[in-house]
């Protein structure tokens, strides 16, 4: 495995690597979900390669940059165990250096959810996406469901700017009380861990009602307000049943919909969603 801070030598060490190459986008201190999108691309691809970098782009001044949990020596240990090709750990002032202006802003399906939430969070994202898809030139890039928004905003933005490469999306993966891996679970102490598995099992019950036949979306987020109201440590941000493309809100579910939450706990914001599908 080779790794890499620097991007000029990264692009060396990606020209000498022939084949199908799949490339995985972290901010790293990885998981089990990191790892199963890992081995995904390990069985797709014929090299891999991972850029773990926390990008200051993508938070706002408000928000977790600095508290952003670092584990570097234990994220390259599982990489090289999982047979991962070509790391890259760029510095900000290497990714951002003096006098950087250019930003790619992917207009409507930014704006609502995550975006209304946390302004400039998908600039952020869509812009260093996009300059981690020019440094590493991979065929596949890989994602997780996990980040459904901003999954449907590169999904925009490669099909927008004709990017020549296959973005592939990859069912979350959770723990097993049902709580979504996430490298902010970090942050929750004892009580708040056990209060976060809410999340899902409110989202699970709005499911349950879609698959037996409700189809009203205003129904289906009352579920899970009502599934949530249960439990204290859990303050609702947003519940939304949207297109899983355009993220555009639905009024009655005719296809599919992403039904997607986010609630804060103690002081952590968790999100969650669940694809509802036409059956
Ligand atoms: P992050 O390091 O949090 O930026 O995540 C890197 C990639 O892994 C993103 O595409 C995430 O959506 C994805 N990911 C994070 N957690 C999970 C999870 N629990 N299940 C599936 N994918 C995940």
């Amino acid at each position: 495995m080779r790794v890499t801070e620097n991007i000029h030598e990264l692009r060396t060490i990606r020209r000498a690597m022939p084949g199908v190459f799949g490339l995985i986008p972290t901010m790293g201190s990885l998981h089990d979900g990191h790892a199963a999108i890992i081995r995904r691309a390990r069985l797709e691809c014929d090299h891999v390669g991972v850029s773990i970098f926390v990008n200051p782009a993508q938070f706002g001044p408000e928000e977790d940059l600095a508290k952003y949990p670092r584990a570097l020596e234990n994220d390259l240990a599982l990489l090289e165990s999982l047979g991962v090709d070509a790391v890259l750990t760029p510095f900000p002032e290497n990714v951002y250096p003096p006098g950087y202006q250019t930003w790619i802003t992917v207009e409507n399906v930014s704006k609502p959810l995550e975006g209304a939430a946390r302004p400039g969070h998908f600039r952020g994202v869509a812009t260093v996406v996009a300059k981690l898809i020019n440094i590493f030139t991979p065929d596949r890039a890989y994602f997780g469901q996990k980040d459904a928004q901003q999954a449907a905003v590169i999904r925009r933005m490669a099909e927008d700017l004709n990017f020549d490469v296959d973005i592939v999306v990859l069912p979350i993966v959770r723990e097993a009380d049902g709580l979504a891996m996430s490298s902010r679970n970090a942050y929750l102490n004892a009580d708040e861990r056990k209060a976060a598995p809410a999340l899902y099992r409110a989202l699970s019950a709005a499911k349950a009602r879609f698959e037996t036949g409700e189809k009203n979306a205003d129904m289906l987020k009352a579920a899970v307000i009502e599934t949530l109201s249960a439990e204290p440590l859990a303050d609702v941000r947003y519940v939304s049943v949207a297109d899983p493309d355009t993220i555009e809100e639905l009024h009655e579910i005719r296809g599919g919909a992403l039904l997607s939450a986010a609630v804060i706990i103690g002081k952590t914001r968790l999100i969650d969603n669940i694809l509802l599908e036409k059956r």
